[in-house]
């Protein structure tokens, strides 16, 4: 079981470097070891040149219990993240630029243009700013994680949750594609996001395709329709 999360770590980790979701030895990604550990990337190791046995497991408190390398400085993330959602078997966290961009502009991504993303992921939201690598730069996810599979961090990167380590890096796929999908939109002109209708519409399927709740998706909609 173990060896095969690590094996799996070392796929993703090839393809989220391969497909430039990640530069040098930026980005990781954990998987939850039973109740209180978690098998984690190393820090200083392109996530493009994993082997198995370079990951670490620490506790949840981020003690190291074994590995030989030092686990990413961004432990304390996948931490908070854990702790939000028990529900949540693997994290994956990249800097993909084209959503990266849409934070350094202060432009959101939640807003609710592209529907099979409102009925899959929900929205997109953005954190507020704190220094990566520090408790602090890992505590403002916790509010958003909640009712998130994928969240944008501030002036940092993106976070993107699932039952496996596959699930986590397919959500993050869908989330830089959205990106491009609306920064390409913004380009040839003004993007309309979804009528309230329409965002209903889409609520129910995802209800009834048990994805998840479609109260959410409406509410957080409706806000970002606000605040534009
Ligand atoms: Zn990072």
């Amino acid at each position: 079981m173990e060896w095969q999360l690590r094996k799996e770590i070392v796929e993703v980790g090839r393809e989220v470097h391969a497909r430039g979701l990640v530069a040098a030895s930026d980005g990781n990604i954990s998987a939850r070891l039973g109740r209180d550990r978690v098998l984690i990337t190393p820090s200083g190791i392109s996530l493009g040149r994993l082997r198995p046995a370079d990951m670490v497991v620490i506790d949840h408190s981020g003690r190291k219990l074994t590995g030989d390398n030092k686990q990413s400085s961004e432990y304390r993330l996948h931490l908070a993240v854990y702790a939000e959602r028990a529900d949540v078997s693997a994290i994956v966290h990249a800097h993909p630029p084209i959503a990266n961009g849409f934070t350094f502009a202060g432009q959101p991504l939640e807003a609710c243009v592209v529907p099979e993303v409102v009925a899959t992921l929900g929205n997109i939201p953005t954190t507020e700013y704190a220094t990566p690598s520090t408790q602090e730069g890992a505590d403002v996810i916790r509010p958003w994680i909640r009712e998130h599979d994928a969240v944008m961090l501030q002036r940092h990167g993106s976070v993107t949750v699932g039952k496996t380590v596959r699930d986590a890096y397919s959500k993050l796929e869908k989330l830089e594609h959205t990106a491009q999908v609306l920064l390409v939109a913004r380009q040839l002109g003004h993007v309309q996001p979804l009528s309230p209708d329409e965002v209903a519409k889409l609520a129910g399927l995802r209800e009834s395709l048990g994805i998840g709740p479609g109260a959410d998706v409406y509410r957080s909609c409706d806000r970002s329709r606000r605040s534009e």
